[in-house]
């Protein structure tokens, strides 16, 4: 068997201002092509692991290994990651006043092809041709990055991003929570539509709600409670966990509160 896209082993994490650890041994593997989702609880360390893989500075990894196309991704700068096909979507994005969706986007494309003039002309075209893909108005593209945003418009510049930069792993999270049913359309078609593009993309999929899954169908579900993935299995045990919750998986859950 070929070697997995992503391959996490034994990850333990800590918050770096007091060490208290979050991660606490988890493995995860994703192959090429698959549409992964992780859920869990609140508090379980789901957002912890998005921006443990994005290099965040606030978290420390004091044991274990994470592989990304067979290499250490957690040596590697954080744009490196990126360009190396890795994308993250956050729970709560960034505004970024002043600075337009396209020019927002060149800079990305540029910053993925160091060396390299990504041509103005070409870029737009592509532009225009991924924002038509995902239904999307080009008036969208002279706004402001998330400023003033609504939610879904939010998700809809997040999926723009993804269509651009065309990662090999797309990891979102929770990208559903907050979501109206036409915002959580959005995100879904538009996974949907660039996993059929891109057939050899992957996703991860992390979710408190077994909501989005109804719109996008993960090939692969995880459960994840106190810093481990507890459980892996089909597309079932989605909905096993929205019809008996995360209880069976709490019994060393009884830690004292903080
Ligand atoms: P999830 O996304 O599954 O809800 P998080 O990864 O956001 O969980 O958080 C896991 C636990 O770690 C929570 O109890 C949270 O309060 C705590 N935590 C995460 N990051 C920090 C931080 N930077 N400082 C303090 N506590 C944190
Ligand atoms: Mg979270």
């Amino acid at each position: 068997m070929s070697e997995p896209l992503l391959k996490i082993t034994n990850l333990h994490a800590v918050i770096a201002e007091d060490g208290t650890e979050i991660l606490k041994g988890l493995d995860l593997e994703i192959e090429a092509g698959k549409i992964h989702a992780i859920m869990g609880p609140n508090g379980s360390g789901k957002s912890t692991l998005s921006k443990v893989m994005a290099g965040h500075p606030a978290y420390e990894v004091t044991e274990g290994e994470v592989l990304f196309r067979g290499r250490n991704l957690l040596e590697l700068e954080v744009d490196e990651r990126a360009r190396q096909g890795l994308f993250l979507a956050f729970q709560y994005p960034v505004d970024i006043p002043g600075v337009s969706i396209a020019n927002f986007m060149r800079a990305a494309m540029q910053a993925k092809k160091p060396g390299e003039e990504v041509d103005i002309f070409d870029f737009q075209e592509e532009l225009l041709e991924r924002m038509k893909l995902l239904d999307m108005d080009p008036a969208f593209a002279s706004r402001s990055v998330n400023d003033g945003f609504s939610g879904g418009e939010k998700k809809r510049n997040e999926i723009l991003q993804m269509a651009m930069l065309q990662p090999v792993l797309s990891v979102m999270d929770e990208t559903d929570s907050g979501l109206d049913i036409d915002a959580l359309k959005v995100v879904s078609d538009g996974v949907n539509r660039l996993h059929e593009e891109r057939p050899e993309s992957a996703y991860l999929l992390i979710t408190h709600y077994q909501r989005i899954l109804n719109y996008v169908k993960p090939d692969v579900v995880h459960v994840m409670v106190s810093g481990r993935i507890v459980e892996t299995g089909g597309p079932e045990l989605a909905h096993q966990l929205e019809a008996h919750g995360y209880e069976e998986w709490r019994v060393d859950a009884v830690a004292p509160a903080v």
